[in-house]
This record gives structure tokens, sequence and C-alpha cells, in this order.
């Protein structure tokens, strides 16, 4: 069982008579478990949410604040509750990144909204994207991200939209609830699930399941943060970073089944998910997914913020109690033990064209760091069925994919792509890098990301150096496109330029990785102090670093 025993509040350490005598008493401090009694909310977030739960805001939203516009908002629905509904406000055009943490939230919020539409194992049917693509057109001025976790974010939301947008959105079964927010966030799956034919299970039915059944589910809603979660046949997703991860696995006896992972999140404190080893079978996924979210729910850590993450709990506890809490007090039974999973020769991105187990071929194809528009994905899916294809898969690395194309289309279909700006036969630095949404919207950012990415990309590739290193640009140390985990990872903060004055650039974190393959050793990338480089640096610097790395090859050989 969980103790709240080793948090203390410290003392004074003044050396006097009376503490020589009498030792100061070391008062305890719970995390703030629910499990362990502590119900009376410990920060103003947690005061939030039980006040009244953030899922209802969305009547309000409906009933007044559609109609009465941004004024009418009442803060604690606007910086905390919206989130349950995919809804962050974005950053105040033309605040500077050294303002970012100086500022109140309110001089940084902007009367714009981010919206997030969550697109759960990244698919989306041809009438969905086009709905997607029409929101953009019509509410959002056009933008429209891919996000590293398979979701759609728009910018430049108005209040007044929200209505019609769910409209729309539902129609087509497609939703924003809990796409932020304390809850369990999209659910990542194999961007090639039922047509690989490396897959041995579709993963499929399990993460429908779990949104059918859980997601809006008001008992699973106030979490102690959020929660993020891979179901996937394939080790084609970063299951190493996630919450709970389910990952195919053989079991001798039992079968094909799922290897369950706990614990993995990178932003300021980054831990890799521990296997606990046990197999589950495809129809106990979403039984077994429940058990770990009301382990979290209940054991999580809800005084500090920044403690509040599901790994904090799984370190502090160690992966055999877990195991041990989540059957005897949650499943109310044993989990059979199973081996760890078989990975793949090589890591899988799935650019480029490559065979279904039904004899047609996806088409991997690659935007610049996950940045489309209306217009681009109105196009893409008419050129998707112009070349017989019914639906298009997101991938976990800002990219997407074209399914069921017949072998004799491929050809032209790449070349259709490469017309509407996706490249299917990127370079590798465009293939392999990603950026996350950056100063342009995010009101947490010190530095711009997207376009500071796609200078690296145009530079890298004016260059003719082609190499497998993957970059990954953050606009600050919350790490939401993986700084940690990529070969030159990229957080941004303020450095000294040419002249001393403090300029946007990067601490860079060299030679990260998850395990995406046999052989592969995740780790975090190494951040040395004074690995730092501007900005207007960058897209030199990542040149300098792949030609060492080109030299340190060549002297391997
Ligand atoms: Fe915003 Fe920082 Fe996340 Fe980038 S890493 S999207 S700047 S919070």
């Amino acid at each position: 069982m969980a103790t709240d025993t080793d948090r203390t509040s410290g003392g004074s350490r003044e050396h006097s008579p009376a503490a020589t005598a009498k030792p100061a008493v070391r008062r305890k401090r719970g995390e703030g478990q629910w499990a362990l009694g502590h119900r009376e909310p410990l920060n103003p977030n947690e005061r939030t949410k039980k006040d009244d739960n953030p899922l209802n805001v969305r009547a309000r939203i409906e009933s007044i604040y559609a109609h009465h516009g941004f004024a009418s908002i009442d803060p604690a629905d606007l910086r905390g509750r919206f989130r349950w509904w995919g809804l962050y406000t974005q950053r105040k055009p033309g605040i500077d990144g050294g303002r970012t943490a100086i500022l109140e939230p309110h001089e940084l919020d902007d009367e714009y909204f981010m919206l997030r539409v969550r697109i759960d194992g990244g698919q989306l049917s041809l009438e969905q994207l086009r709905v997607v693509a029409d929101i953009s057109t019509r509410y959002a001025r056009d933008t429209a991200d891919i996000t590293d976790r398979q979701n759609i974010q728009y910018h430049w939301i108005r209040i007044e939209d929200m209505p019609a947008i769910w409209q729309q959105l539902e129609a087509v079964g497609l939703s924003t609830t809990e796409a932020c927010g304390d809850t369990p966030r999209v659910v990542l799956g194999s961007p090639v699930a039922g047509v690989s034919a490396d897959e041995l299970v579709d993963a499929t039915p399990a993460i429908d399941e779990i949104v059918a059944k859980y997601v809006g589910d008001p008992a699973l809603s106030n979490l102690p943060r959020k929660f993020k979660t891979v179901v996937s046949w394939l080790a084609d997703v970063p299951y190493e970073a996630n919450d709970v991860s389910f990952l195919g696995v053989v079991h001798p006896e039992h079968g094909p089944g799922f290897d369950l992972w706990v614990g993995g999140g990178l932003s300021t404190n980054p831990m890799l998910a521990q296997r606990l080893g046990v197999w589950v079978p495809l129809a106990e996924i979403p039984e077994v997914w429940k058990g770990v979210v009301e382990v979290f729910r209940d054991y999580g850590y809800r005084r500090l913020r920044n403690r509040a993450r599901l790994k904090f709990l799984v370190a502090d506890w160690g992966v055999a109690k877990f195991r041990q809490v989540l059957e005897d007090e949650f499943l109310g039974r044993k989990l059979i033990d199973g081996p760890a999973p078989d990975l793949p020769a090589r890591p899988i991105d799935h650019m480029g064209a490559h065979p279904q187990r039904d004899g047609s071929c996806y088409v991997g194809a690659s935007p610049i760091v996950g940045r489309v528009s209306g217009p681009m994905l109105h196009s893409l899916a008419d050129v998707a069925e112009a070349h017989g294809s019914q639906r298009v898969r997101l991938t976990p690395h800002q990219k997407l994919l074209v399914l069921d194309v017949a072998p004799e289309q491929v050809e032209a279909l790449s070349d259709a792509l490469e017309g509407i700006g996706l490249q299917a036969r990127p370079s590798q630095i465009r293939r392999s890098t990603m950026a996350c949404t950056g100063i342009e919207y995010c009101k947490l950012a010190i530095v711009e990301t997207k376009a500071t990415a796609a200078a690296v990309i145009h530079h890298i590739e004016s260059t003719g150096l082609d190499l497998p290193i993957s970059v990954n640009v953050n606009g600050c140390p919350n790490a939401c496109a993986r700084t940690q985990v990529a070969d030159i990872g990229l957080k941004g903060q303020l450095v000294p330029g040419p002249d001393g004055e403090l300029v946007e650039g990067f601490q860079v974190h060299l030679g990260g990785g998850l395990t995406m393959a046999q052989g592969q050793q995740s780790g975090f990338g190494r951040k040395l102090r004074g690995l730092k480089t501007t900005t207007a640096e960058l897209p030199s610097y990542v040149e300098r670093l792949s030609r060492a790395y080109l030299d340190g090859r060549k002297d391997e050989d």
C-alpha cells in the first residue's frame, strides 16, 4: 500500500538547546491521494475540478458563452474547465518569449482558441477528413496541424462558433471530448492497424471500446493530471513515453495478446514506461486499462501539479507494487505473466509505399512538421478518392498515410500528393523532424518552433545531406514534441546572441531515442550545459552535427 509518510514539511535547522533536548516533530504531509483520504483540494486546479465537473462546461458554452461572447466567460471555465472540451486560449500575438513567465495568464490570453480534435488511433474516413478540412476553412482561418498524438489542432477558433463545430464533428463520429484536461486523452494506435502484413491482432476494437465506454465518463474525468494511452500491435508508436501502453506480444501458451507498460512521460522530469510483466488478451484491454486509470485517479498525487503524473507514483512504488494494487484493489483477479514483445528489425515510420496484407498498398506522406491547412486537407481527400482510397491515417510523428491503394495507382498517387505539398518520397530530415506549437500560438512558449523547423529542413535538403537523424523542436521545457528522445532534441529558451543580448534559441539534447526496433536502446539525450544554439544559427548547427555524424560513421566503416 502507498504511504504518504515520505514527504515531510521539513523544519528548522537552527541549533538550539531546546532542539537538542527535544527533536522537532516532522509533520507528515500527504501527496493529496484520494485513496488515503485526502479529498480536500490542495491546489487551485483541484479546487476548480471539485467545484464543478469540467465536463459540465459544455452546457454553459452552448447556452451562455457562445451567445454572449468571450467577455462573458467565467475565468475558472476559461483557463480550467474549457480544456475538457479541447479548448485552450491561444497566445496573444506579439508577446515575446521573454515575457512568457512574467505576465499574468490573462495578459497572455487572446480572445481566440486553440481547439484539439481527438482522432483516436489516428483513423479518419474521407467523410471525416472533409469535415475536418471544412471546419479549418470556415472557422479556423485555414489552420490545421497534425499533432504528435494523432490529433488535429486548429487555431483562431471563436467561442461563438463552437456549437456549430461540435455539430459538424459529431455528425461524422468525431469529438473534442477530453481532448485536453486532466483526463484520458486521445488513444494512440498504430497508423497501419488492421492493414499491416506484420500485425497479428488489430487493436482497433479495444481503442473503440475504451473511447465509447470511458471517454466523457464523469467517473474518470477528474484525474490528477493528463493521462496518455497507447494500444498498438506494432512498436510504431512511442509506447515508452505514455502513462499506459499495450503493445503486441505472442505468449507461448496463450497466443497473441498485449504487453502492459506503465509510467512513461517526458516533460521536465522524463521517465520511460516500465513493463508490468503481464499478458492481456485483446478483449480484456478496456477492463485492464480502466483499472490502471482508477489506480491513477485514486492513488495519483494531487498536491503538486508537477508531481501529479502517473510516472511519479510508479517510480515511488515500483512495478511489483503497482501490479499488486491493480490486481487486488481494482481488478479483483490476478493477471497472467507474460513475455517481453518482439520488436521489428528496423524502426517503422511508414513513409512511402508499402504492401498491405490484402494485396493493396498504403502510402505515407510528409507535410512539414505536421502543418497542413483546410485547402490541403480538402485536396488530400480528393486525391485519395481519385486513386481509389476511402480512408487516411495520422501518425504520432506528424505525418499521414493513404490506405487501400491499388499497386498500379501508387506512383500516380505519390505524384498527386507531392502536387499538394505532401511528400510521399520525403528526405530523411523531413520525415524525421517534428515541432510543437511554439510561440505562434502557445502561451507557455519561449521561442518559435514550426517555421524554425521548416528552415532546418529546407537548409539540410539544400546541402544534399540525407541522414536518418531525428530533430525534435520544442518551444519550452514541456517537451510536447519529445525533446529528450530525438537524436537532436531542442528545448526552447533565450540564449546569448552574437552581441551578448538574449535571443531565441535552444538547449540541445544529443543522442536520445526510444526503443522502436531490435537492438535499439532507449535513453534520454545528453544535455550539456554549453550545448546551445540561437534560432538563427540552428540550420547550420544541425548541418555541422550531421557532417560530424557522417564523418564518425565513415571512421567506423
Ligand atoms: Fe507549448 Fe512548450 Fe508544449 Fe511547445 S513544448 S507546445 S511551447 S507547452
